[in-house]
């Protein structure tokens, strides 16, 4: 079964690093805004510059063009895992305007202090983007990527004080996501406190249910 997911959630809830992992068993493509906005600033694509004269300015980059981008990296027959999009209303209904269809949009309900607990261990690779924890996922060799060798860092914004800020003005957009696909019937929660391991398995039962459902209704 190859599924098309969202997951939300705050930052530190663990999105990128479980999409991660289903990417590696279930071959299910890990698609970060983030990561993919700034390969395209790298590539200096005709996208990529589009999206820099924008962040350069200190504005966000449109929401159109981050679809587009969402769109030139799709393969909805192979499954895929939105992570990091949509962030608020706004870009729900573009999704759906744009007919990119999902099966579940998974909510990571984690509290404040596993977030800031998380975040200050969060080593990110320069090199290739993928997440580690010094506790949780520590890389092989300390500070160096497992996957391409690159060295690994720790972003300003993991600090507690800005962690707060960013928690407070996410809480705020995305109660209108969770009620645009609860209305949809495509919400489920699952609890993003604990390991890794852990989260992957309530996410897997979600997965299991929501086949075993769809099955029955034919
Ligand atoms: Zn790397």
């Amino acid at each position: 079964m190859n599924l098309k997911l969202i997951f939300l959630g705050p930052p530190g809830a663990g999105k990128g690093t479980l999409a991660d992992m289903f990417e590696e068993r279930k071959g299910w493509k890990h698609l970060s805004t983030g990561d993919l906005l700034r390969e395209e600033i790298k590539k200096k694509s005709e996208l990529g510059l589009k999206a820099k004269e924008y962040m350069d300015k200190g504005l966000l980059v449109p929401d159109e063009l981050v679809v587009e981008l969402l769109k030139n990296h799709l393969d909805a027959s192979k499954g895929f895992i939105l992570d990091g999009f949509p962030r608020n209303l706004r870009q729900a209904q573009i999704l759906e305007e744009e007919r990119i269809e999902v099966d579940l949009a998974i909510n990571f309900k984690v509290s404040a202090e596993t977030i800031i607990s998380r975040l200050s261990g969060r080593r990110i690779c320069s090199r290739c983007g993928r997440i580690y924890h010094l506790i949780n996922i520590p890389p092989k060799k300390e500070g160096i990527c497992d996957e391409c060798g690159g060295p690994l860092y720790q972003r300003e914004d993991d600090k507690e004080e800005v962690i707060r800020k960013r928690l407070e003005v996410y809480e705020k957009e995305i109660a209108e996501v969770l009620k645009f696909y609860k209305e949809r019937n495509k919400l489920k929660e699952i609890s993003a406190e604990g390991q890794a391991e852990e989260i992957y398995k309530r996410i897997e039962k979600v997965i299991v249910d929501y086949g075993q459902e769809r099955e029955n209704t034919g």
